[in-house]
């Protein structure tokens, strides 16, 4: 699938060093290790909706994460899918009458404009599930052929219990697990189940539903073995970095890795990152809850996108924030001051602004702490001024290039 145009990225003196990230399933904060190309996957979104700034927070991250490893050296494999069939779409589409094709169209073109104006660098693999459905039957075959596998009324779902490490990304007790599977588009209760936590791996045709021919007969895939799927087919058995918000640690990341170590001895991938729920008025914000902030709507709103991103990289993409009328105003006067001291024509040495800024993002993309160094050097160029004439163009290109915030 087409993906989204690429931002031009201004080169940097000098090279970054390893990134360290906070790893879900040891809870420690650790480098990451890739060779020349570096291997990353993020779950993408369900286009039923627009994007709200809850998944823009996500993708942003996993763009530092992006930025980070070019600016040491490396090349990216960056694969992200979406999930272009599903119950909520469905649902949705069935709900206002609109066709389930032209729904997922429309909001995957609004996600692509969202994404390009807050210059996230794209996917080299932007992949959806209806034109992957082969290669997640031929997993599920597999899986099913592995013996972990057991047809229900035609539904094929994987025994949790033949996962030999179920639990090793988000080190949950049973009773956690068994709740957050039925808020999160599990069915722990469904009768015939050999156990509660056995997972949908492929959903037999129902009627009035779309349907794909498989191995396993007509039907279409369940959701979690769509990702380990398009990763492993993507990008092998053993890559860099699964990531996505912290409401997939469980059960769609735990799911996923037991599908892909049932098939090849390991988790899929050596770091799992997760980011922080962005709420509003004290609630996570989410689709059930009706409480979103589109960032489609910001941007019809005449809202800068380097606004927008400034706003979010002030929090630290572990914690979960609050997305305030405070937000806005703050991150533009952020941006205005830095374009106030950049368009000096000298300024302080912005080499040892680049090191930081360098240092702060490999230590757990600590954007705040990023953020706050360029506040300090535009503080020192506003007030006491300098001498070096490249010091501008050098802080600007520190911004843009690590950053993704073009003046
Ligand atoms: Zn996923």
């Amino acid at each position: 699938m087409r993906s989204w145009s690429a931002p031009d990225i201004a080169p940097l003196p000098g090279t970054g060093g390893p990134l360290r990230v906070h790893d879900t399933a040891t809870g420690r904060i650790r480098e990451t290790a890739p060779g020349p190309r570096a291997g990353m996957y993020v779950c993408g979104i369900t286009p039923y909706d627009a994007a709200h700034l809850g998944h823009a927070f996500t993708y942003l991250t996993f763009d530092l994460v992006n930025r980070v490893w070019r600016d040491a050296g490396h090349e990216v494999d960056y694969v992200q899918n979406t999930t272009d069939i599903d119950d909520p779409l469905l649902e949705r589409a069935q709900a206002t009458g609109v066709d389930w094709r032209d729904l997922a169209h429309r909001e995957i073109d609004v996600f692509r404009g969202d994404m390009a104006a807050l210059r996230v660098i794209p996917p080299t693999s932007y992949v959806g599930v209806v034109e992957s459905v082969d290669l997640i039957s031929a997993l599920a075959e597999r899986i099913r052929a592995a013996g972990a596998a057991y047809d229900l009324d035609g539904d094929l779902y994987f025994s949790a219990a033949e996962a030999p490490k179920f639990g090793e990304v988000g080190g949950l007790e049973h009773e956690e697990m068994l709740t957050l599977f039925g808020e999160r588009g599990g069915d722990p209760g469904r009768a015939g189940k050999r156990g509660p936590l056995d997972w949908l791996l492929w959903r037999a045709e129902r009627p009035g539903e779309p349907a794909w021919d498989s191995p396993l007969g007509r039907g279409r895939p369940g959701w979690h073995i769509e990702c380990s799927a398009i990763a492993l087919d993507r990008l092998g058995p053993g890559f860099d970095l699964n990531g996505g918000g912290s409401d997939l640690v469980f059960p769609h990341h735990e799911m996923g890795a037991a599908e892909t170590r049932c098939v090849t001895g390991g988790p899929g991938a050596h770091h799992h990152v997760h980011v922080g729920m962005v709420g509003l008025d004290g609630e996570k914000m989410s689709k059930s809850r009706g409480n979103l902030v589109f960032v489609s709507k910001l941007r019809e709103e005449g809202v800068e996108p380097a606004v927008i991103r400034t706003a979010m990289l002030a929090h630290h993409y572990r914690s979960p924030w609050e997305w305030t009328g405070a937000e806005l105003p703050v991150a533009r006067a952020r941006v205005e001051r830095w374009r106030a001291a950049t368009a000096r024509g000298s300024a302080p040495d912005a080499t040892p602004l680049l090191s930081a800024v360098r240092a702060a993002l490999a230590e757990d993309l600590d954007s705040p702490a990023a953020l706050a160094a360029i506040d300090a050097w535009a503080e020192a160029a506003l007030t006491e001024g300098g001498t070096d004439t490249g010091a501008p163009a050098l802080a600007r290109a520190t911004l843009d290039t690590l950053l993704g915030v073009r003046l």
